[in-house]
C-alpha cells in the first residue's frame, strides 16, 4: 500500500501516523489546508508540522495554499455547512487528486481522529473522491487515540492550536457559539491517559546504566567513581529508560551535573532538556548553583539551558585522564570547559 495522508496539523497526525506504523503501514503527510486563519496561525501549524515529521522521518509534503479569499467566497453563503459543502470537500479532493496523479494506491485523513469533526461526513466525503479519481479511501476510525495523541503531542511540546481552523471555528471557540460536542464510536469512552514520560531517582541498581552512560562518558573508572556518590535519575518514555543524568555535590552551595545521556534513537526530542529543567527544579531549593564541565560543541546547548556562565577551562583533562582519544562529531577533544546556572534564578 502507497498512502498518502492529508494532515491537518502535527498534533492530530501524532496517533494516526504511530497507529498506522504499528500496522506497517508508512504514510507520506500531505499539508494541505487552505482553511486556516489567520496567516500566522496556518504557518504556526504548518512549521511544526514540518518539524515533527523531520523528528519523525516521515516523507512529508507541503502544498502551500493559504487561500483565505477562496475560503471565504466559498462558505459564506451557507455558514452551517460549510465543513461537510466546502473545507472536508476541497481538501479530500486535492489529497485524492494528488494521490492518484502521483503512484500513490490509498488516501487519507487524520481529520478522522477528531471527536470534534463530522465523522460520518469525512467518510462521505473521502468515498466520493475515491469513486471520482478512482483510487481508495483508506478508512480508520482514529477517534479511539485522540487522547493518547494529544496527550503525546503535549509531551513532545508540539504547538496545539485552539480551535479548528478557520475564522469562524475562531470566532465559535472565542464567543462560545454552537460549539461541537465529541462523538466517539458507539460504546467507546476515554479512559484516562498516563504520562508516558516519567522522571524518578534510582537509588538502587545504578549500575544497569552504566553502558548507556559510557556512551557520554568513556571511562569506565571515572563513570563508577562518580556513580558511587552521585545522585542518578531516569527518564522512562513509556517505561523504557531514555535519558539518565548523574548529580554529584560539589559544596554546600553547588552541585555538579557529572553526566547526562538520551539513548541514540530517541536523541533531538527534547529529552535532555526535560532532563535538565527537572534536575535543576529539584536541586534549586538545597542548592544555588549547578556546574557542568563540557566539550566545546555542546556549550551552545548548555547555554540554551541557562548555563550561561564561564566558570573554567581545565586544560587537556580529556588527554590527562582517558586511555582513547576522545571525539566529539569531527572535534578531537582536550579540554574540558565549565559552565554553571544559577538556580535561585
Ligand atoms: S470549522 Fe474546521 S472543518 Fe469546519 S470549515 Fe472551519 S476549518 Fe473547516
Amino acid at each position: 500500500m502507497k498512502l498518502l495522508l492529508h494532515t491537518c496539523c502535527a498534533p492530530c497526525s501524532v496517533y494516526c501516523i504511530d497507529s498506522l506504523r504499528k500496522e506497517k503501514i508508512e504514510p507520506t503527510v500531505y499539508w494541505f489546508n487552505p482553511n486556516i486563519h489567520p496567516y500566522m496561525e496556518y504557518k504556526a501549524r504548518r512549521d511544526c508540522l514540518e518539524k515533527y515529521t523531520k523528528s519523525i522521518e516521515v516523507e512529508a509534503i507541503f502544498e502551500e495554499n493559504y487561500g483565505l479569499r477562496d475560503f471565504c467566497k466559498n462558505v459564506v453563503e451557507d455558514l452551517e455547512s460549510r465543513c461537510k459543502n466546502y473545507c472536508y470537500k476541497v481538501r479530500l479532493e486535492q489529497t485524492a487528486k494528488y494521490a492518484k496523479e502521483n503512484g500513490y494506491t490509498h488516501f487519507s485523513t487524520t481529520l478522522l481522529v477528531s471527536p470534534y469533526q463530522n465523522h460520518k461526513a469525512l467518510i462521505e466525503v473521502g468515498k466520493e473522491m475515491a469513486k471520482k479519481y478512482e483510487i481508495e479511501f483508506l478508512y480508520r476510525d482514529f477517534r479511539v487515540g485522540f487522547k493518547v495523541g494529544q496527550a503525546k503531542a503535549r509531551e513532545l511540546g508540539l504547538y496545539i492550536q485552539k480551535y479548528c481552523g478557520c475564522i469562524f471555528s475562531e470566532e465559535s471557540r472565542y464567543l462560545n457559539l454552537n460549539l461541537a460536542k465529541p462523538e466517539l464510536p458507539e460504546g467507546f469512552k476515554f479512559l484516562p491517559v498516563k504520562n508516558s514520560i516519567n522522571i524518578k531517582k534510582e537509588r538502587d541498581n545504578k549500575e544497569k546504566y552504566l553502558d548507556l552512560l559510557l556512551e557520554a562518558d568513556p571511562n569506565k573508572e571515572i563513570v563508577n567513581k562518580y556513580l558511587l556518590d552521585g545522585e542518578l535519575f531516569a527518564l522512562t518514555y513509556q517505561d523504557e529508560p531514555v535519558c539518565v543524568a548523574v548529580i554529584i555535590m560539589v559544596d554546600n552551595d553547588t552541585v555538579e551535573l557529572k553526566n547526562i545521556v538520551t539513548k541514540e534513537e530517541y536523541r533531538g526530542k527534547g529529552y535532555a532538556k526535560k532532563m535538565i529543567k527537572y534536575l535543576i527544579d529539584n536541586y534549586k531549593t538545597k542548592y544555588k548553583k549547578m556546574i557542568v564541565g563540557t566539550t566545546e560543541n555542546n556549550i551552545p546547548f548548555y547555554v540554551k539551558q541557562g548555563f550561561d556562565k564561564y566558570e573554567k577551562t581545565i586544560k587537556n583533562f580529556f588527554v590527562d585522564n582517558y586511555n582513547e582519544e576522545i571525539w566529539d562529531g569531527d572535534l578531537h577533544c582536550t579540554d574540558i570547559i565549565y559552565y554553571s546556572r544559577n538556580l535561585k534564578k
